[in-house]
């Protein structure tokens, strides 16, 4: 597909873990780098898209061409809000790699810390909101959504076409726990009418997996 063709297509990208608080200087996290969606933002601009990146916290500030707008979130609820200013109105896919906490803290304490007693303690945590199923719900007609599945290898795939299916998504990639701020990754992209599309090498750093994966759902999209 030539570079004019990918000109106006305007993709979302969410990347990176959230902190959900449990005081002020505690937090539930993940060990996502977000590395796999600053490539993708990275490649998708190069090749003439108009990217948002929205990013989660992270030591690391990765650098960006033009092309790319970066939001930034820290918790859930943050990333529903911008996930709601942009989708669906301002993009035409969502690519949503970010490791969004499944539970966060009941109650957080917004100001202060929990004292130590020493004892046992007991932290009450309420399932987030399904982010990607509600986009995938808002979702208008041409418009496509791609999540990710993480899961130990032996049930990887099965776990990937259930999230597939149970989330309204277009596509998931699966790929294994290993995954999660690794270098590299062993990825798989499998389609709502069941095709399973396998980049060319079994390992790849996640700056040549995400040119490949561009490369597909592009492909696929302005096949429609
Ligand atoms: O259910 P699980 O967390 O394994 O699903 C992974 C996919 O769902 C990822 O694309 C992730 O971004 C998304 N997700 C979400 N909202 C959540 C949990 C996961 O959008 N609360």
């Amino acid at each position: 597909m030539s570079t004019n063709n990918l000109r106006f297509m305007r993709l979302l990208i969410t990347a990176g873990p959230t902190h959900e608080p449990i005081d002020a200087v505690r937090f539930l996290s993940n060990r996502s780098s977000g590395r796999l969606g600053v490539a993708l933002a990275n490649v998708a601009a190069r090749q003439g898209c108009e990217v948002t990146l929205l990013l989660g916290p992270g030591n690391c500030v990765p650098s960006f061409g033009p092309h790319v707008q970066v939001e930034r979130f820290v918790t859930t609820a943050e990333l529903e809000s911008l996930l709601a200013k942009h989708w669906p109105e301002r993009a035409d896919l969502l690519i949503m790699t970010a490791a969004v906490a499944d539970y966060r803290a009941a109650h957080p304490l917004p100001s202060g810390k929990i004292p130590r007693t020493g004892g046992r303690m007991m932290l009450e945590l309420e399932a987030t909101p399904d982010l990607v199923a509600n986009c995938a719900l808002r979702k208008l007609a041409g418009q496509r959504v791609i999540g990710f599945a993480l899961e130990s290898p032996e049930n990887l795939e099965r776990r990937a076409c259930e999230k597939l299916d149970k989330k309204g998504l277009d596509a998931v990639v699966a790929n294994p726990l290993e995954t999660m701020d690794s270098e590299t990754i062993r990825g798989m992209l499998i389609w709502a009418d069941g095709r399973r599309c396998n980049p060319p090498a079994t390992e790849m750093t996640k700056e040549d997996f995400a040119e490949w994966l561009v490369d597909q759902v592009i492909k696929r999209s302005s096949d429609k």
